[in-house]
């Protein structure tokens, strides 16, 4: 193929062109701070109101209740942290989340912990769900806050949020979802789902990166973490980042509008690229329920080798896709969502995610198993792990001999 195949839409997505155009016309045409009062502040102003508006109708929330952040890991931080903060005032001091969370929850509750917090990780089923019964057993009288994900980034599978959210209300407990993948993939609606929080993040639905928002349905406020001026209803200070937000908006509105067909177009692919590898790649196994996934998510071991030997070899034809999440691809570590779900370390290793956006076609995904077929066989038939597993390894004397 001579274009590069971008199956990585976990990680990031390419910004839609009329994302873009909005953006051009936002940072070129509206100069002015969207907080000074005359005709530029005005019209910059104009463009923040319009990308919350867009933002809160995708979720059916009210305007006064989304808050731009930096990101989604500000997002995340913001309600986990600021919740805690929060009702630590009142002695509670413990919080409820999953062992496969992002690190931006994670390594919150570490930072909350080292503060003196308590934290209960909930270990998900081999299936990747978090059981709302277990939610249930861990709450405490002096339990602040329940965040579980609402799509996991790296295996694809969708929590059972609407009945944690239920448990949450029924025990006076807040309940965030940290929905960075799940927003502008699957239907994502505050009032149906009952959450208290909502993080989301505008890289992940065809729109720019450094731009995010949470939601706080009303009466909700973690405290503030980033203080200052009275932006964001004095709750989240900084000069608005304008253009950013001109692009949220667009971009989920755009998502929203076509979703069906996006989810119906993402999942066919998904489910060509998993029917194939299965059928056509020995040992190849599926990592997460193949039942409430996100449309557009692959996740597969291939025992015997390393997953960055397949990514290196997947690089050479033009395709970039994921060891497992984009933030950790620094790590040889094995993912900590696949062994939450009891993947053997050895069979994690050998793990790749492929994700899919409404850009990619069917010729790519053909492309995309084509390679994997190549590439697989040839990397084992040299890989001791596999030989060894085969028992046909070949143990090499210091002499010589064999
Ligand atoms: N939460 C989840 C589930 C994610 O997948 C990501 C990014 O990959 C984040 C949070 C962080 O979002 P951002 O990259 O906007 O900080």
């Amino acid at each position: 193929m001579d274009k590069i195949v971008y199956v990585d839409n976990a990680a990031t997505t390419p910004c839609d062109p009329r994302v873009l155009k909005v953006m051009t016309q936002a940072l070129s045409g509206a100069c002015g701070n969207p907080s000074s009062h005359y005709s530029v502040g005005y019209e910059a102003k104009a463009i923040v109101d319009k990308g919350r508006e867009q933002v809160a109708a995708a979720i059916h929330a009210a305007p006064e209740e989304i808050f731009f952040t930096g990101c989604g890991s500000e997002a995340d931080n913001w309600a986990v942290k600021g919740t805690a903060l929060k009702f630590a005032r009142s002695g509670k001091k413990h919080l409820i989340t999953s062992q496969f969370e992002h690190h931006a929850i994670l390594h919150s509750m570490k930072a909350l912990e080292r503060l003196g917090f308590e934290v209960t990780y909930l270990k998900p089923t081999s299936e990747g769900f978090i059981r709302p019964e277990d939610v249930e057993a861990a709450i405490r009288p002096d339990t602040a806050l329940v965040t579980i994900m609402m799509a996991n980034n790296e295996i694809g599978t969708i929590q059972p949020i609407r009945e944690i959210a239920a448990i949450c209300k029924k025990h006076g407990v807040w309940c965030h979802t940290d929905a960075v993948q799940a927003t502008g993939a699957i239907p994502v609606d505050v009032q149906e789902l009952g959450v208290d929080m909502l993080s989301m993040s505008g890289h992940k639905f065809n729109g720019p990166k450094g731009i995010g928002a949470l939601y706080c349905r009303k009466g909700i406020w973690p405290q503030n973490l980033i203080d200052g001026g009275s932006q964001e209803a004095r709750h989240r200070a900084g000069t608005e980042n304008v253009a950013g937000i001109a692009g949220i908006g667009e971009a989920l509105a755009l998502a929203t509008a076509t979703l069906g067909e996006k989810m119906a177009h993402e999942q066919a692919l998904r489910d060509y690229v998993i029917d194939r590898i299965l059928k056509n790649i020995p040992q190849a196994r599926l990592n997460g329920s193949h039942e409430n996934r996100l449309p557009g998510n692959v996740n597969i071991s291939f025992p015997g080798l390393e997953g960055e030997t397949i990514l290196l070899d997947l690089d050479m034809h033009g395709i970039c896709a994921s060891t497992g999440s984009a933030c950790n691809s620094d790590s040889l570590d094995p993912s900590h969502v696949l062994l939450s779900i009891g993947v053997p370390e050895e069979i994690g290793h050998g793990s790749m995610r492929f994700t899919f956006g409404p850009q990619n076609t069917q010729e790519e995904a053909e492309y995309l198993c084509d390679t994997l077929e190549e590439i697989i066989p040839r990397r084992r038939a040299m890989s001791c792990m596999w030989l060894a597993d085969q028992g046909e390894a070949r143990v090499f004397s210091l002499k010589g001999e064999n």
